[in-house]
């Protein structure tokens, strides 16, 4: 793989905005300016309707975070959706969310992630997974179900819009920095392509434990030894919970800037058009995404029962109350 300007790996971040409130979003972005890497930030459009579950700022609530998200666009990050808010929306408030978004930011989203438990995620919940792994989803999780995004009978619809808007989608979260072993990507999915364009995979760092511990000298080399490509996945809300900026995220900002000459830094989207572009787009095979599929399942497993660094143990550590940890 030859990546731009002669680097030898790729490495982007999409940040969902879960928990992301100013000043704290603004004091973790100075850092991540101050090293130059640019990243994908999701943003909610409405404030949160969830408030017992979920907090963060959203564009029509906050005015300063508004002229914070408006300065990273300025300085060459991306913005993308979370949902035009977290809770229960409407189609109706939904399609208005999106031209709210156009009006106040000047584009549509072309990136979006689902968000928990919010009704109308795309494809979400069980309907990520093949038989038998859907089987086995809906048993451990009763309730991470029933999500209607795509169902065009569904008060939650907005399918349509995000066909028409939303060119890629996250896929499966996986624990190797280098993801380029594990797909071609971005690609397509037959099984999603009513309502989805291209997916892509990421890598699971949820929190800022996971962040500082998959992101290590040790697999950077690997990355750049391998000409990889590197989408992280992770929510830059929580980095300031623990009080002032992560201790750690500044050791691990270090690392990567001491491979800043091979290391090309770029929000998600300009990753992946370059590998379209580079690459082409490929369809994805059942067989290849159950393979995905049990790779993203025994991550989930590893970090929750195993090495417990999750966001389950996260907010756990903080005393706080998460619901069963869907961390989207
Ligand atoms: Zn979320």
């Amino acid at each position: 793989m030859i990546w731009p300007y002669g680097k030898k790996a790729a490495f982007a971040i999409i940040d969902d905005t879960d928990d992301a409130e100013m000043p704290g979003i603004a004091d973790v972005y100075d850092l991540l300016i101050e090293y130059e890497i640019p990243t994908t930030k999701t943003v909610w459009v409405y404030p949160v309707r969830d408030a017992q579950l979920f907090r963060g700022n959203s564009l029509t609530g906050d005015p300063a975070y508004l002229e914070f998200i408006r300065t990273l666009l300025r300085k060459g990050y991306e913005i993308g959706l979370h949902n035009v808010g977290s809770g229960a929306f409407s189609r109706c408030e939904i399609l208005g969310g999106l031209e709210e978004f156009n009006s106040l930011l000047g584009f549509y989203p072309n990136l979006h992630v689902n968000h928990s438990y919010n009704p109308d995620n795309i494809y979400g919940g069980d309907k990520r997974f093949s038989f038998p792994f859907d089987l086995l989803v809906r048993l451990m999780h009763r309730d991470y179900t029933g999500f209607s995004g795509e169902v065009a009978s569904s008060q939650h619809f907005w399918g349509d819009a995000h066909k028409r808007h939303i060119k890629y989608s996250r896929s499966y979260e996986l624990d190797d920095l280098n993801l380029l072993r594990h797909c071609h990507f971005p690609y397509t999915d037959q099984k999603y392509s009513d309502y989805c364009n291209l997916f892509y995979p990421s890598v699971f760092c949820p929190n800022q434990d996971l962040f500082n511990d998959r992101i290590t000298d040790f697999n950077l080399q690997r990355l750049i030894s391998q000409n990889g490509c590197c989408i992280i996945y992770t929510h830059f809300g929580y980095f300031t919970e623990r009080g002032e900026v992560d201790k750690h995220f500044r050791n691990t900002l270090d690392l990567l800037g001491k491979y800043s000459s091979d290391i090309w830094f770029a929000p998600v989207g300009e990753v992946l058009s370059y590998l379209e572009r580079t690459n082409g787009v490929r369809d994805i095979s059942r067989g290849h995404k159950l393979l995905l599929e049990g790779k993203s399942l025994i991550t989930r497993v590893k970090y929750r029962y195993f090495k417990k660094l999750d966001d389950y143990h996260y907010k756990s550590s903080l005393g706080a109350r998460h619901r069963q940890s869907k961390d989207e």
